[in-house]
């Protein structure tokens, strides 16, 4: 890569998508001394809090899209589920990282799952579902308990329907109110795992992770690393994200989701084209986090170091945490190896990601035993 393709410290970055992790890339941005421009439907948001710039439009208004991007020097995403045409105007103007045809790609679980296994690599047993029919005949192929999930559109659970017994098939494909849904065998997994994989633009990769991580409700409760997982199941972690970044052509930051077998084996669950949940602790237990990587690879800086200082653990706060009183901050504050992150988010509803802990320690065990303890004390009784 030659300099003249960096895009130096000054100019401006734009992201789509307001949520927390965009105020972590804007915070890692603007440390580099770039300008941060984010677009969103949403005012006061954690990222806008953070940005230079915060652009309240709809993400189907075209004129107000292409206006954004008249003043930013590359866009990227911090929210993939944005309609086509947002990587669409925005190329016209500025290099996308990664570009709309990632984005379709991880927008869709049909298509997801169809590139992984054209490109070899091991995903669920899966078919496409249509109709209830479908669904019937994917259900005698596959087998049961499986998974009907909603094509687009889904996160943290939300349109998924487990099935125990082919009888309760129509009533599943009916609660769904879709047009396209995929069927998948459930993965009777050891462990969840995600790698965090950046990609620059001379096709220079580096790899955070693996992350292992344990799911409440389906949604992300606590992410440790080191991973309890052996050498070989890491080697092919990393070499299966590196397929993914090479085969999807990213340029930025790609997180692979992992289901890990009892013999070892993997299996993908979901790309998220994006930093990731699972690696917000790289902030504080790594030379480079996963959103200066972000940084780093969208402006076509060179990748930063992926050394592990300590082992961490990271435990989310979700808006339940508020459901008695404002959480005790003193109580995980006064614990040296813990470290606060709070989003800026007004309403703690249920189930809304409000904030995480980061524990460090000298062992993997301690650091997990920490956050949690720091998690617990925000709500006991005075
Ligand atoms: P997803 O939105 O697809 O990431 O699913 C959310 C969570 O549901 C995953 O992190 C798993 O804990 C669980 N899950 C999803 N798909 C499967 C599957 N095929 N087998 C077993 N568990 C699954």
């Amino acid at each position: 890569m030659t300099r003249s393709e960096i895009i130096q410290p000054g100019a401006t970055l734009g992201v789509f998508g307001s949520g927390q992790l965009g105020r972590m890339f804007a915070a890692a941005a603007r440390r580099f001394g770039y300008r941060v421009h984010v677009f969103s439907p949403e005012a006061d948001s954690p990222t806008g809090q953070l940005a230079d710039v915060e652009c309240i439009g709809d993400y189907e208004d075209e004129a107000a899209l292409a206006a954004f991007c008249q003043h930013i020097d590359v866009a990227t995403f911090e929210f993939e589920n944005v309609p086509a045409s947002v990587s669409a105007v925005a190329e016209r103007f500025v290099p996308v990282r990664p570009g709309g045809h990632v984005l379709s790609v991880c927008q869709n679980r049909l298509r997801e799952k169809s590139t992984l296994q054209q490109a070899g690599l091991p995903v669920p047993k899966f078919a496409p579902i249509r109709s209830a029919a479908n669904l019937e005949q994917a259900i005698a192929t596959i087998g049961l308990p499986g998974i009907l999930k909603t094509a687009s559109s889904g996160y943290d659970g939300k349109g998924q329907v487990k099935i125990h017994d082919a009888a309760d098939a129509p009533a599943a494909w009916e609660s769904l109110r879709t047009s396209e849904a995929i069927f998948e065998a459930f993965v009777e997994f050891e462990r969840e795992l995600s790698v965090i994989g950046a990609r620059g633009i001379g096709g220079d990769v580096a790899f955070l992770g693996p992350f292992e991580n344990d799911h409440v409700n389906h949604i992300l409760d606590l992410s440790r690393c080191p991973a309890r997982i052996s050498d070989k199941t890491r080697q092919d972690a990393l070499d299966i994200t590196r397929t993914v970044l090479e085969t999807l052509d990213v340029v930025g930051l790609l997180c692979v989701e992992l289901f890990q077998k009892a013999d070892g084996s993997l299996l993908i669950n979901e790309l998220a084209p994006r930093p990731h949940n699972s690696g917000h602790l790289t902030l504080e237990a790594f030379a480079t986090s996963q959103f200066e990587q972000q940084v780093r690879a969208v402006t076509g800086l060179p990748l930063g170091a992926t050394t592990q200082w300590c082992p961490a653990a990271m435990t989310n706060l979700l808006g339940d945490l508020w459901e008695k009183a404002t959480p005790h901050w003193d109580q995980a504050l006064a614990m040296p190896q813990v470290s606060l992150h709070l989003y800026g988010k007004q309403a703690p509803k249920p189930g809304r990601k409000m904030g995480h802990l980061t524990a460090l320690a000298s062992d993997i065990e301690t650091a997990t035993e920490t956050a949690l303890t720091a998690r617990h004390r925000l709500t006991v009784p005075e």
